[in-house]
């Protein structure tokens, strides 16, 4: 019965046969990240009984948004679930970009320097911070970046950390997730380990963890070894596919007090900003989130198995601990990375029948294609793919809302670079 239904939706039985070989070497892998998924399960549903979250709660508010009950129970359940004193979720954020430009300006004055002590952050950051020229970046308004890069082997390079931190430094930004780069992603322990040595130098450093694409990945989250502030997305994983939009911040009460003045206004901060109608999705969606993730990284695991048996290198490597759930394929050449997008694309529910070609980005250096058939547009938790058409010509893959539709999408991309005799090269 499954092979055929496979076969009715394009994948040929020598596809799914080794789909099915791959899939019996990672159970073990598979059965730790259930567990993972279990506990977290438990942590975001222990919270929101604690905080006493009502059908009340569910229903939203208009105009100023004055005592919107299910938004501050939200915040109090996020919090919660990071081990922080306080938190800001808010659809009036937009996306990942602007919660984190909301943590730094807001957290940053005048004169103040931040540093990045694990390399060049996510692209969108460098127009926020100013190391391209931005209308409204923190350089305009006076305040200074440094960096220090990870040492070749990937390790933090703590001596020129320690020489970087000066008495302006009043601000460290480290980035969980890889993103478009090529070193590893870091773990909650590595990141706790670096907290704790700028901590020792500089306690009164605010140190913020971009957590994009790491939230239930693990069982902990940075803001859980020393973070005091942790910014992410809601059409990421937190959402778990059915936030439509929004941002958050969680940590330091006064952190995430000047970001809540910032979003709103002086003297307003978090007592105003209506919930409309969307506070239903942004608590099931974070009910769902740590299973939603898991099956992402389920997709991810599979993909870096399935693609380096057939040769082509992938990072994170088939073996590696995952710490977020993005996967890149290396195919060396412009013709893979199209057709492994257009075989995701033509695994979608959404969309499906719509072709991806490359084309020319704002903000990208070369063309860029794009696979998404996405409920949510642009959210990349559900099963999308992009990659820059220039060498070494990867693909950067990620999400799935389910196990079974992340195993189907990459078996329709396997399918689809095979056809295209990306292979026998
Ligand atoms: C996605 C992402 C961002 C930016 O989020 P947007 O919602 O795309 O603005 C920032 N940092 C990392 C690591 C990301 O993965």
């Amino acid at each position: 019965m499954l092979p055929e239904i496979y076969q009715e939706m394009g994948i040929s039985s020598e596809v799914y046969q080794l789909g099915e070989e791959i899939l019996s070497s990672l159970k073990e892998r598979f059965r730790e990240i259930d567990k993972i998924a279990e506990y977290n399960q438990l942590k975001v549903l222990k919270a929101m009984q604690e905080c006493k979250v009502s059908e009340a709660c569910l229903s939203g508010t208009t105009g100023y948004g004055y005592n919107d009950m299910g938004r501050d129970t939200l915040e109090e359940v996020y919090a919660k679930i990071f081990g922080t004193e306080d938190a800001l979720v808010r659809p009036q954020i937009t996306c990942g970009t602007h919660a984190l430009a909301l943590a730094l300006m807001s957290n940053l004055r005048p004169g103040d320097e931040l540093l990045s002590p694990v390399g060049k952050p996510y692209d969108t950051l460098e127009e926020v911070i100013g190391i391209r020229p931005s209308k409204g970046s923190l350089r305009e308004y006076g305040i200074s970046y440094r960096q220090v890069d990870l040492l070749p082997d990937g390790n933090f390079d703590y001596e020129e950390i320690r020489k970087a931190i000066n008495p302006n430094t009043k601000m460290v930004t480290i980035q969980r997730s890889k993103g478009y780069q090529t070193r590893p992603t870091l773990s909650v322990a590595r990141i706790g380990e670096l907290i704790t040595f700028i901590k020792k130098i500089k306690p009164d450093i605010l140190c913020m963890v971009d957590n994009c694409y790491g939230e239930f990945v693990e069982k902990l989250e940075p803001s859980q070894v020393g973070a005091d502030l942790i910014v992410g997305s809601l059409i990421k994983n937190p959402g778990g596919g059915l936030a439509p939009i929004g941002g958050y911040l969680a940590g330091k009460k006064e952190a995430v007090e000047n970001a809540a003045y910032r979003l709103t206004s002086p003297g307003l901060g978090k007592e105003v900003g209506a919930s409309l109608g969307i506070l239903s999705s942004f608590y099931q969606g974070l009910f769902l989130a740590p299973t939603v993730t898991a099956g992402a990284l389920k997709g991810a695991i599979f993909a870096a198995n399935l693609f380096e048996k057939s040769g082509f290198q992938v990072v994170p490597d088939s073996r590696e601990s995952r710490h977020d759930i993005i996967q890149a394929v290396t195919f060396g050449c412009a013709e893979g990375v199209i057709a492994f997008c257009k075989g995701i694309q033509k695994a979608a529910p959404v969309d499906s029948f719509v072709v991806p070609e490359p084309w020319d980005m704002p903000g990208y250096d070369s063309q860029v294609i794009m696979a998404a058939g996405a409920f949510i547009s642009g959210s990349s938790i559900e099963l999308s793919a992009d990659g820059p058409i220039k060498p070494p010509y990867s693909v950067y893959f990620q999400g799935g809302l389910t196990w079974q539709h992340a195993k189907f999408g990459i078996l329709s991309a396997y399918q689809s670079v095979k056809d295209a005799g990306i292979f026998t090269r």
